[in-house]
């Protein structure tokens, strides 16, 4: 007989998205003229670069020629590419990392859910509550995490740090020993941000604890404010315990191209049963060139582009469209006297519901009242129950239209 894997049987139903389509269906059959817009997109809507498509084109056109054509690269990516990325987005904040730490792939969830494989099944996981789920569902289907509560909705074995308006959005240092944490800055869904202080208390919890931090920036290019870190390795002694995920996704639109890459200095290790220190770096080697062949030769070209002068310039004229959109939310969210945090630092806003009312029952009534969809939290973790997710990667019209709404159809 074939057994199954069962720790997938453990997974509770992902049904979040599925849930909020099926309501949405339902409102619009009952309601066939109501306009509906949607506060609730987690994809960029904004195009690529113009430096992009240049780059795309002429990668396209190299492919066409013998003597240009590429077939299989690099595992680890091309060299332009991660020499690129060392000048650009490290060595400008002073972060000091190397190419061949750098690893290349088709985006920043396959890294951060698959780099649980080269930790053993008995180390113990931390994260953050409410949270991006993929960290805790890989870890799910690798054994880590004990069985399911479903009463409490969380898994025995983890370590849940619950990040709500009472600790500032700051998970707090566990009491117990913990092994990985995994850390998302800016967050998604809370949009929240931590300070380089606050995050030198994980660095210094880590290096004291031999623990590795799971450092997830997919974000970083949202920072706005001046003391949140834009890379991990800002921090005095994040080299010996950090991994940092990036992505191209939703810093240049890059969400249907594929590309992001993890950093893994060669000065982090994680231990043997037997106690003999082991550099994870070479070990996340084995992995990526074992199961993966390489993100394809245009794209790495096209996140070149991105990762130049003339790129960086272009990219950030986006990034301020969706965090000008960001302001009209808060704004009009501040004009409903409604209470929000993120949205500075992220283009996330993490509204508290108000009257106390469950995210679930919040939705329905934005829907209706207001005719606007956005995600409740309660989805993202228990944690996230009495708060909302809206997005501002919407267009800006729609954006406008709908904070008007919010402030004059919905009842509060
Ligand atoms: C969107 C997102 C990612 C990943 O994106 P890819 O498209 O796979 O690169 C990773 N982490 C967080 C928190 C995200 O919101």
């Amino acid at each position: 007989m074939t057994v199954v894997n069962e720790n997938y049987l453990k997974l509770p139903g992902s049904y979040l998205f599925a849930e909020i389509a099926r309501r949405v269906k339902a409102f619009k059959d009952k309601n066939p003229s109501a306009d509906i817009i949607s506060l609730g997109i987690g994809d960029v809507t904004q195009p690529l670069a113009p430096v992009v498509i240049k780059a795309l084109h002429k990668a396209v056109d190299e492919m066409a020629d013998a003597s240009t054509f590429r077939g299989y690269g690099p595992e680890q990516g091309y060299d332009f590419l991660r020499e690129k990325i060392v000048k650009t987005v490290y060595h400008a904040h002073g972060a000091d990392i190397a190419p061949d730490e750098i690893f290349v792939s088709d985006g920043a969830k396959s890294d951060c859910g698959n780099i649980q494989e080269i930790f053993g099944t008995d180390n113990i996981i931390a994260i953050t509550d409410p949270v991006y789920p993929v960290y805790l569902d890989t870890n799910v289907m690798a054994g880590r995490t004990g069985g399911y509560d479903e009463t409490k909705g969380i898994f025995s074995n983890v370590v849940y740090m619950p990040c709500t308006a009472d600790n500032n959005f700051v998970p707090k240092i566990p009491k117990q020993h913990v092994d990985m944490i995994y850390i998302c800055c800016p967050n998604n869904p809370t949009g929240t941000t931590l300070t380089r202080e606050q995050l030198a208390k994980w660095i210094e919890y880590a290096r004291q604890n031999d623990a590795v931090i799971l450092y997830d920036a997919a974000y970083a290019y949202y920072i706005t404010e001046a003391d949140i870190p834009r890379t991990i390795y800002e921090i005095p002694g994040a080299r010996d315990v950090a991994i940092e995920f990036r992505s191209f996704s939703k810093t240049a639109g890059f969400t249907g191209m594929r590309c992001g890459y993890t950093v893994i200095p060669k000065t982090v290790f994680a231990r043997t049963k037997a106690g003999e220190k082991q550099a994870l770096n070479p070990l996340w080697n084995r992995r990526h060139t074992t199961k993966f062949n390489g993100t394809a030769y245009i794209v790495q070209r096209a996140a070149e582009a991105v990762v130049t002068e003339q790129g960086q310039k272009e990219i950030m004229q986006t990034i301020n469209y969706y965090m000008d959109n960001a302001r009209i939310i808060r704004e009009g969210l501040d004009g409903a006297g409604i209470e929000y945090f993120g949205g500075i630092n992220a283009p996330y806003i993490w509204l508290k519901t108000p009257n106390d009312m469950k995210s679930w029952d919040f939705f329905d009534k934005l829907l209706s009242e207001a005719n606007i969809v956005g995600t409740p939290g309660a989805g993202f973790g228990p944690s996230g129950e009495g708060y909302f997710r809206l997005t501002a990667f919407g267009d800006k019209e729609n954006t406008k239209r709908a904070v008007k709404r919010i402030k004059t159809k919905l009842t509060l």
